[in-house]
C-alpha cells in the first residue's frame, strides 16, 4: 500500500478522503470502532453545516463518505511500526503490511483520574462515557469530576437524560468555555474540591471529599461518577518509530503536518492543540496532501 492511516477518529478518516481522492491507495487501521472519541460526544455544535449533531453519528457519517475512499479496517489494531528500508512494515493484530508513508492519527484516551476505587468500581459505577453509561443512571445522583469543556458538556447530556448532576471540580473556576458553563442552570457545583476516593459495596455508593481550601473531608452520596478530567495522546507507537514528541507527549509537526521523519506525518488530537472535530479533519487533510506530495515527487530526491 502507499499510505498507511493508523486511527479512524475524524483525522484519520478525512485523511483517507483525501487520500483517495488525490488517487493515493490507502489503509485506515482502526483498532476499535471508527469515529475515535467522537463517539462519545453526547453531541457536536460547532461542526460547520451540521448545526446540532451527536458524535455517534457525525462518526458514522464520516465513515460511510471515507469508505468510499479509502479501506478501512476496524477492529485491526497496529502493534509495531518500523522501517525497512525507505519504506515502513506494519504490524497489525490481523498480518504484516508494507507502506510507503504513514500519518499517526491515533487521538487520544481518557486520562485516569489516579484514586482509589477508580478501577474497582470501573463498569459498576465510574464511567469516562456519558454517551455510552448515562441511562443507566436516569433519575439518579451522578458526579462529573472534571471543569473543562468535556465535563460541561457530560454534565449536561446526564441532567438532559434525567440525572441529578453535581459538577466536582478541583480549582474555584472552570475551565469550560462560556457557553457550555451559561447552560448550567440545575447542575449543582462544588468548587475546589477534589476527590480522595470512591468507595461502596457492589457498586459506587459516595465519594470522600476534600475541600481544597478548608481541608474538609465530607461523604459525598452518588450512584455514579463520570470522569472527565483530560487526555493523554496515543504517541507511544509513532515514539518507538523514532518520531519527535513533544510537552505532554503529543507528537510535534509542522504546519504540513509533518513529523522528524520523512513520509511519516501526524494529524489530530495526537498533535495536540484545541481538541475539535474540524481541526481534526483540516490536519488529517494537510498530512495527506503532504504525503502526496512526498510519495508522488519526493522532494529530498529532486
Ligand atoms: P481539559 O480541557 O484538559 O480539562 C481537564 C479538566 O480536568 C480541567 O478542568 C482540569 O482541572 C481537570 N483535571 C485534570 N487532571 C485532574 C485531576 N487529576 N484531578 C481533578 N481534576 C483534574 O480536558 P477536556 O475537558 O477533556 O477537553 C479536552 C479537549 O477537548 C479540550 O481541548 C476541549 O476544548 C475539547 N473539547 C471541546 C468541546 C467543545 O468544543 N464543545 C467539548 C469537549 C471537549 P484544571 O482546570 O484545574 O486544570
Amino acid at each position: 500500500m502507499e499510505l498507511s492511516i493508523v486511527g479512524g477518529g475524524p483525522a484519520g478518516l478525512s485523511a483517507g478522503i483525501y487520500a483517495g481522492r488525490l488517487g493515493l491507495e490507502s489503509i485506515i487501521f482502526e483498532r476499535g470502532m471508527v469515529g475515535g472519541l467522537l463517539r462519545e460526544a453526547p453531541w457536536i455544535e460547532n461542526y460547520p453545516g451540521e448545526g446540532r449533531i451527536s458524535g455517534n453519528e457525525l462518526a458514522d457519517r464520516m465513515r460511510d463518505h471515507a469508505k468510499e475512499f479509502a479501506e478501512i479496517r476496524e477492529g485491526e489494531e497496529v502493534l509495531l511500526v518500523e522501517r525497512k528500508g525507505e519504506d515502513f512494515l506494519l504490524k497489525t493484530t490481523s498480518g504484516t503490511y508494507e507502506a510507503k508513508g504513514i500519518i499517526f492519527a491515533t487521538g487520544t484516551q481518557r486520562r485516569k483520574l489516579g484514586v482509589p476505587g477508580e478501577e474497582e468500581f470501573l463498569g459498576r459505577g465510574v464511567s469516562y462515557c456519558a454517551v455510552c453509561d448515562g441511562p443507566l443512571f436516569k433519575g439518579k445522583r451522578v458526579a462529573v469530576i472534571g471543569g473543562g469543556n468535556s465535563a460541561a458538556v457530560e454534565a449536561l447530556h446526564l441532567k438532559e437524560i434525567g440525572c441529578v448532576v453535581t459538577l466536582i471540580h478541583r480549582r474555584g473556576e472552570l475551565r469550560a468555555e462560556r457557553a457550555l458553563q451559561e447552560r448550567m442552570r440545575g447542575i449543582s457545583l462544588k468548587l475546589n474540591t477534589r476527590v480522595k476516593e470512591i468507595t461502596g459495596d457492589d457498586k459506587v455508593r459516595k465519594l470522600l471529599l476534600e475541600d481544597v481550601v478548608t481541608g474538609r473531608i465530607e461523604e459525598f452520596e452518588t450512584d455514579g461518577v463520570f470522569i472527565a478530567v483530560g487526555e493523554e495522546p496515543n504517541s507511544s507507537l509513532a515514539a518507538a518509530l523514532g518520531v519527535e514528541l513533544e510537552g505532554g507527549g503529543y507528537i510535534k509537526a509542522d504546519r504540513t503536518q509533518r513529523t522528524n521523519i520523512p513520509k511519516v506525518y501526524a494529524a489530530g488530537d495526537v498533535t495536540g492543540g484545541p481538541r475539535q472535530v474540524v481541526i481534526a479533519c483540516s490536519q488529517g487533510a494537510i498530512a495527506a496532501l503532504s504525503a502526496f506530495e512526498d510519495l508522488r515527487v519526493p522532494y529530498w530526491k529532486k
